[in-house]
Order: C-alpha cells, then structure tokens, then sequence
C-alpha cells in the first residue's frame, strides 16, 4: 500500500540536495559526446505547484528552496565556477517557473530536472508505482525520449540491464515507507554494478534518528563495492525521536571531481539554510 506522495515535501532541503547533486552530475556526463540512458527508477509527478494544498499544508520549501531563491541574485552572478554551481541551478529553476520568472511559483522534481539536460541521443526512463502519482507523471510535458512506465522502478531498471547507450546514469529515490526497502536498494546496486560496472548511481537516503540508512551502507560495502561517495545534509542536530534532520546521498562511480564541486555548492547551499545546517561529504569506500 503506498501513502506517500511527494507533493507534501516538494523543494524541501533533501530535494535541493538531492536535484542539485544530480544537476552536478549530469552537467559533468554532457562534457563528453557518447550518449548516456538516464533511469529515475521512483519518478513522483514531476512537477509541483506550490500553491497546490499539498505543498501548502506543510509548507517545506519554505526551509528548502525558498531561502536560495530569495539569494538568487547574488548566487547567479557567481556562474562559471564549483561555487556557482547553484547559481547555474537557480537559473534552471528560474527557467522553470515559466513566463513568471521573477516568482517561485512551481518546484520540478527529478523528471524535470534529468529532462532538461537531455540531449537527442540520450534517454530517459521514468518509473513510478502509484498509479495517481503516475496519473500526473504522464500529463507532464516532457521530451519525447522520456519514457514512462508504470510498475517498481528497482525490477524495471535490473531488466533493462544493459542498456544501449555507452553510458548509464541512475537515480533511485525511494520513500524507504517500507525498512526492507534499504536492501532491496543496496541489492539493486549491487546488480548494477555487476551489469554496468560504470553507471553513475545516485541513491537518496533519509537520515533520521533510527539511523537505519546504515544498513543499506554497510550492505553495498558488504558487496565488494568500489568508489562509493556520500554526502549528508543535516538541517539540525537529530533531538527528536521521529522525524528527518538530514539528507543523503549515496554516489557510486562518481565523476571526478564531483566530490569537491559537490561540497563547495552545499557550503553555499548551508549559509542559506540557517546556523545549524551542516554538510559532511566523505568516501564510504574508496577506489
Ligand atoms: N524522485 C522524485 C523527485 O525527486 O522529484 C521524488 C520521488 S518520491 C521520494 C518517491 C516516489 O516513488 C513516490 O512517488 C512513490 O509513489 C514512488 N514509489 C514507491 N515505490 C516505488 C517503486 N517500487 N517503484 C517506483 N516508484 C515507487
């Protein structure tokens, strides 16, 4: 039974982290010509209104992308440079709100933000499980190479292994509303690795006081896996029982370099996001 719907949580800190890591490494694929397959193996509806009563109800980006909008200006004149990685992101999400630039009116999710960086000879893959969710998937306006699927996005990416292009790029997101989902995902990238010994995998975790995201660590370790980066994002220190203080991302394979682009825009992503947020970047395991 699933529950979740992204739209509660759209632009909070962890789709920030999450989208503008992502945004880094696809801006990092495009520097070589060979075409790259992009899955997104848990979709969501692709695009938010933030007007809409979801987002209104919780009201999350406020704490997310909200503070990095209103330093817009500031972060896109510093373009061109690891730091104005987020400018360069800014203006996406500019880009993003349509005729009215000026106001942060909609927030994009993954499909969006892996479509923008779409060239004619790559692919993407989208899949979402929810059927209402996948409902708003497919009215989204898309390239054409975007493909939808409605079904589990772990089984539809291991049976597209491997994939035509010379490179592959993936994005798996769960909601973790299950705790088997942990090593459900660390099986997976174990998969991938094996299939697609060089796909670029970006795994998304929650931190929350349970800690439970240290299994699905320990079990890709476990697996004999190389070149495992992590980034974590806390907002504040874990002081509730319940409840996510933080943002992960698990990268297999990452690009070079992208470690320290990576750390310098989330130093710039911090000073916006209030005096307790952190961000720790660290090699789970090395080469
Ligand atoms: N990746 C999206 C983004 O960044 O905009 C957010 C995705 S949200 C965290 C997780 C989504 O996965 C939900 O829309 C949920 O319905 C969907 N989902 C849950 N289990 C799934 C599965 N096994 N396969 C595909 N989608 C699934």
């Amino acid at each position: 039974m699933l529950s979740y719907q992204h739209a509660y949580h759209a632009g909070n800190f962890a789709d920030v982290h999450k989208h503008l890591a992502m945004f880094a490494v696809q801006r990092n694929l495009l520097r070589k010509k060979s075409s790259v397959t992009y899955v997104d193996t848990h979709a969501g509806r692709g695009f938010y209104p933030l007007a809409d009563p979801e987002s209104q109800r919780l009201k999350e980006h406020e704490k997310g992308v909200l503070p990095l909008w209103r330093e817009r200006a500031a972060l896109i004149g510093n373009k061109g440079s690891d730091e104005g990685l987020v400018g360069e992101w800014l203006s996406e999400l500019s880009r993003a709100q349509g005729a009215n630039a000026r106001q942060l009116t909609h927030y994009p999710g993954s499909p969006w933000w892996l479509a923008q960086g779409l060239r004619h000879e790559d692919k993407l893959h989208l899949f979402e499980l929810h059927p209402g969710e996948q409902q708003h998937l497919e009215a989204q306006p898309l390239p054409h190479d975007a493909y939808r699927h409605h079904g589990d996005g772990l089984v539809g990416l291991q049976r597209m292994l491997p994939v035509a292009t010379p490179r592959l790029c993936v994005l798996i997101d769960p909601s973790y509303e299950r705790k088997q989902e942990y090593a459900e995902v660390a099986e997976t990238l174990a998969f991938v690795a094996r299939k697609a010994r060089h796909a670029v995998v970006l795994i998304w975790y929650p931190l929350l006081p349970a800690g439970r995201h240290q299994g699905l660590l320990d079990d890709v370790r476990q697996a004999g896996l190389r070149k495992l980066w992590c980034s974590e994002l806390r907002l504040h220190s874990p002081q509730k029982e319940h409840g996510m203080y933080g943002s992960g991302l698990l990268l297999f394979n990452p690009p070079w370099g992208l470690d320290q682009q990576i750390e310098n825009a989330m130093q710039r992503v911090v000073a916006c996001l209030g005096d307790e947020a952190r961000h720790r970047g660290f090699w789970w395991v090395g080469e």
